[in-house]
């Protein structure tokens, strides 16, 4: 065939989800997708049954009940919000506005892959800079930054890691970026930090900032997709004409608005997760397995090397625990720990107990 996709295109290496299923396992525990273990908020669930009977209805393209309810929520302008299926679709935006051929997007060594595949996508050259024991370094991204740079990709706390960047930090990014690139913050996480606000701050106090936010992890609705995108009237105007009208659907705009709207489940979620994680940190660390500080709802846990990470995997996979290899993220001793429910944690706690002993 002679039809050539444009360049860029066949450099992707496709984006791989986490497993779901063990062959010849029952009672498998999924903890390789960040999913919240307790499921959408059940005024979520009604929300979704409720729309069934108008199926037959297009959506509105403005989307301007839920970005009413996001506004109000989170205390930022409407006007400014923009929704997309999943922080996936808001990610490709600004790629395909704003990163093509000859441009440059920045993002970090063991940064979230679907930077790398948008950036490829719209044609543009990805710029990989690297970390410090697996955190964002603000002086290698502003070096790893050159007059072709359209994009800085940062998420806050990060994906795999777990760590997180101090306001401080972020504002000496921003500050340091040339006035021809913008800094996207991706909040995916935010949620999950006590009173962050994800990026809103710096998006207010700076018309380069886009944040970007998720329904996929704390709200429970991965299989809805559902995210949203913050920015300067400008950008939102610009990822507005890229946008397909059509881009969501009732059933997604109306679950999300009721899943948002449900604070006291998200409280819930929030510090379920937190004391869970605590709990699995300080058990794993008893166990002489590395954990950092996670500001998220999954743990990254380091093994001495490789081969010990890819046969504790193995062997939690066969207790039917499936978590998440991140070799490639450049993390190939660690293993990705979704932080469960309390009986899933236990029995993550147990098999990895059981393995170590094993080994020694
Ligand atoms: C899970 C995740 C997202 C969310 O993706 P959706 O498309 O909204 O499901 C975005 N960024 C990071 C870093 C993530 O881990």
């Amino acid at each position: 065939m002679s039809v050539r996709p444009q360049p860029g295109i066949l450099d992707i290496a496709l984006y791989e989800g986490g497993q779901a299923h063990v062959e010849g396992v029952a009672d498998v525990v999924k903890l390789s997708s960040n999913e919240n273990p307790f499921g959408p908020s059940l005024a979520a669930q009604e929300a979704f049954r409720r729309i069934a009977g108008q199926l037959h209805r297009y959506p509105p393209t403005d989307h301007a009940d839920l970005r009413a309810a996001i506004a109000a929520v989170h205390g930022l302008d409407a006007d400014r919000v923009i929704c997309g299926a999943g922080s996936d679709e808001i990610i490709t935006f600004l790629c395909q506005a704003y990163a093509g051929p000859g441009d440059e997007v920045v993002y970090t060594e063991h940064g979230f892959s679907m930077y790398r595949i948008s950036a490829l996508a719209a044609g543009a050259t990805p710029v990989e800079v690297p970390e410090r024991a697996r955190t964002v370094d603000v002086d290698a991204v502003l070096a790893g930054v050159t007059e072709r740079t359209r994009l800085v990709f940062i998420a806050n706390p990060a994906n795999p890691t777990g760590t997180m960047l101090p306001e401080d930090d972020i504002s000496r990014l921003a500050d340091g970026l040339p006035e021809s690139a913008l800094l996207v913050l991706d909040g995916a996480y935010a949620e999950y930090v006590e009173g962050f606000d994800g990026g809103a701050a710096q998006v207010e106090a700076r018309n380069s900032v886009v944040m970007t936010r998720t329904f996929s992890k704390i709200y429970g609705l991965g299989g809805l997709r559902v995210g949203w995108g913050y920015g300067a009237q400008e950008v939102i105007g610009v990822l507005n004409r890229v946008r397909g009208p059509f881009n969501l659907g009732q059933p997604a705009l109306e679950t999300a608005r009721a899943a948002l709207l449900d604070r006291g489940y998200v409280t819930y979620c929030q510090s379920e997760n937190a004391r869970l994680r605590a709990w699995l940190t300080e058990a794993l660390t008893d166990l002489g397995v590395g954990v950092d500080p996670s500001s998220t709802n999954f743990i990254l846990a380091r093994f001495d090397n490789p081969a010990e990470a890819d046969a504790c995997d193995a062997y939690l996979k066969s207790q039917g625990l499936i978590v998440r290899k991140v070799a490639g993220y450049k993390l190939p001793e660690a293993l990705r720990i979704t932080v469960g429910d309390e009986s899933a944690c236990r029995r993550v706690v147990h098999a990895i107990r059981q393995f170590r002993e094993g080994q020694a």
